[in-house]
Order: C-alpha cells, then structure tokens, then sequence
C-alpha cells in the first residue's frame, strides 16, 4: 500500500470520490484489469482509487476525472451483489458467514483467516477494492450474529 495513504488525515492529500466524497481506496492494475469491460479500462492507467461506499454508483475513479460505475465492471460483485463471493482469494461467500453463524463456531472464518496469511492470498490483484476481505466478513459475521 501506498504509504501516503497510511498518514494522518490531511485534507489536501486525501483523495475522495467525486460523487459521494467518500475516501478513495488505492488499487493497481490487478483490480482494474480483472474487473472492468475492456472500453471502461481503457480509462484508466495503472492505477485508481476505489469507492468504498455502497450505495454510490462510483466503483473507481482517477485525479484525471475518470470514472467507472457499476455498468462497468464484467460481473456482479460483492458487496453490491450479495450472493457474489465476499473473498476474491477464496470464495468465501454470505452463506458460508450465515452458515457459520448457525453452528454458533466461524469454523469457515477461521479457515480463511488462515489461508488469508497463505501465499495464497492474492487480494491486492484480485480483490475489488484491492484488500483483505476479513474485516469485511467479520464485520458480517457479528452482524449476522446479532440478529
Ligand atoms: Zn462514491
């Protein structure tokens, strides 16, 4: 990761979605070859920053006021599409959280999180937003419990 990214806040460094103002996640060409339709990747360079909000229509976006939305990526994607897979890695989907959460044990969970410290573990290239999907599966995981 790019360790500009890393620092305190600093308003005029920060890089944030020209729709919703949301901080940018950066990426590199894995992502973007992988997930968007030749026309919409001819955008872009070798890198851009990701959207990370849900209900913006922005997937990425560059300083060059370049854009792709969700008609631009070649499939459906999790987080968007919920029965698409949460981990790009390993497939790793909604149901196994849920199934995780019925046994009462994140035996899934706790696969991935090993597999996820393997060489395996490519999120960087293949994940969409370019990062680990732990957070975000166990974020689900407690939500799912606490229903
Ligand atoms: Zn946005």
């Amino acid at each position: 990761m790019n360790k500009a990214f890393m620092r305190e806040p600093d308003p005029d460094s920060r890089v944030v979605c020209p729709q919703c103002g949301s901080l940018g996640l950066p990426v590199g060409n894995g992502p973007l070859d992988r997930y968007l339709r030749p026309g919409s990747r001819a955008r872009f360079g070798d890198s851009a920053w990701y959207c990370s909000y849900l209900h913006c229509e922005i997937v990425y976006f560059n300083q060059f006021e370049a854009s792709a939305r969700l008609s631009d990526l070649k499939s459906s994607v999790y987080p968007y599409d919920v029965d698409a897979p949460i981990c790009a890695c390993f497939g790793c989907r909604y149901d196994d959280v849920e199934a995780d959460v019925a046994a009462g044990e994140p035996v899934r969970i706790r696969q991935l999180l090993e597999r996820s410290r393997s060489p395996d573990a490519r999120c960087e290239t293949v994940a969409i937003d370019g990062q680990c999907c732990l957070k975000e599966v166990q974020r689900l995981y407690l939500k799912l419990r606490a229903r």
